[in-house]
């Protein structure tokens, strides 16, 4: 066959999948332990919304978005992010009040494929909306916080910055636009571009990180209420145990982001993906897309790095294997599969007549911890459990045998 899955995309199959599983499933957990409901927003959105929510002059609206004409003459695009999706239907939906809810889904960005960079690529995330307090700031970083470390991703540090707000912010744009001016010979082309309609995005290019180390930082010109935001969030943090670094280079290039600012960093991983994930607040998003303003704060985490830089082993999907030793008692066999199911053991058998080594072999390769065998015992109201990690094999009555395996 020569038909291939498109470039930049990825089949997840087991084993690798059931760690994908177990990692989403740790995400819902945490999401919920923070009071985040669901939200599912379309995978496809009009155009516009991700030209006016993420913002015309970024790479991923210039660059990275799949765009699409449907046969009604719309224009759509597969969404490259969650955040605007989601401010949308909040303010589709009222646009008022609270509203904590966490996604995760697929997301597309036509990017030149590596490991960690994909053009299907798949992030949960959280938007905690109608909230202006520092609280909601550090509640968010907490979340991803907390759900990172669990998913094993080594030496992880989250790097903070403070943008400020309508206030304060064009006063310090206009300083940084002079710095930038009276260096514009050195900046790269994208930057002497970018440097007038977004200066702050100027920070965040690679190639002139060298020339713009000595330029002023948002931090330095922040307003009395910016900074008290900023502190109340440093020392919510520090007093729930998250730690954090000060990266006054953190920069979200667009004039709805204000103040808090943040990046999850997995400090052992390659440093082109070494961002696992990010967010901060976005006050100025609702007005920007149409609606009436409304604070918010979220994050987004991409699913393919944390996996990439957490090396724990696939778990079992299963907790035990049925092994039929003789045919005949497949009837009794396949009742008891059924019987364990519905009392919530994960259990699986062979469909087919196979020798009960073969049986062994696949209890093996689906990682199960035990099996339980069916055999002539089965007269005596009993089975044979062999613990796969120890060798141990215990005689069960049939009735004890879904408390046995849930309750080792
Ligand atoms: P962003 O929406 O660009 O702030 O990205 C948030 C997170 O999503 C990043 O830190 C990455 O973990 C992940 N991410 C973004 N783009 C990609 C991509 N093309 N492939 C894989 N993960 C990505």
């Amino acid at each position: 066959m020569n038909l291939r899955a498109p470039k930049g995309t990825d089949d997840i199959l087991p084993p690798a999948s059931r760690t994908w599983r177990q990692v989403l499933r740790a995400w819902e957990d945490w999401a919920e332990r923070f009071g985040y409901d669901l939200i599912q927003t379309p995978v496809f959105e009009q155009t516009e919304l991700f030209a006016r929510g993420v913002g015309e002059s970024t790479e991923v609206v210039q660059k990275q978005m799949y765009t699409f004409e449907d046969r009604g003459g719309r224009s759509l695009t597969l969404r490259p992010e969650g955040t605007a999706g989601v401010v949308r239907a909040y303010l589709e939906n009222g646009g008022t009040g609270e509203m904590k809810v966490a996604y995760s889904g697929p997301m597309f960005r036509y990017e030149r494929p590596q490991a960690g960079r994909r053009r299907q690529f798949y992030q949960v995330g959280v938007e905690y909306l109608g909230v202006a307090s520092p609280e909601a700031d550090a509640e968010v970083i907490e979340v991803g916080y907390r759900f990172i470390v669990e998913a094993g991703v080594p030496g992880l540090e989250v790097a903070l910055n403070s943008l400020g707000d309508a206030t304060c912010r064009p006063h310090y744009l206009r300083e940084l636009r002079g710095w930038l001016e009276e260096r514009r010979d050195a900046l790269c082309d994208d930057s002497r571009a970018t440097m007038e309609l977004n200066p702050m995005r100027v920070l965040d290019c690679k190639v002139c990180r060298d020339v713009v180390a000595g330029a002023p930082a948002p931090v330095d010109s922040l307003c009395g209420p910016c900074q008290q935001h900023f502190e109340a969030v440093k020392n919510r943090l520090r007093q729930n145990g998250i730690p954090f670094i000060e990266d006054p280079r953190l920069v979200r290039g667009l004039d709805y982001y204000t103040r808090t600012a943040f990046e999850y960093i997995g400090t052992e991983l390659d440093a082109a993906q070494n961002a696992v994930g990010g967010g901060g607040r976005y006050d100025g998003l609702a007005e920007s897309l149409g609606g009436s303003p409304a604070p918010g704060v979220g994050l987004a985490l991409g699913i393919d790095r944390v996996l990439l830089a957490s090396s724990a082993d696939p778990p079992s999907v299963l907790d035990a294997f049925v092994v039929i030793a003789n045919e005949a008692r497949r009837d009794v066999a396949m009742g008891l599969v059924s019987d364990l199911r519905q009392e919530g053991v994960r259990v699986d058998v062979l469909a087919d007549d196979r020798s009960m080594k073969a049986q062994f072999r696949a209890a093996d390769r689906r990682g199960a911890p035990a099996v339980v065998i069916v055999g002539d015992e089965w007269d005596d109201g009993v089975v044979a459990i062999k613990d796969l990690r120890s060798g141990d094999q215990e005689t069960v009555k049939i009735g004890e045998v879904a408390a046995w395996l849930v309750g080792r």
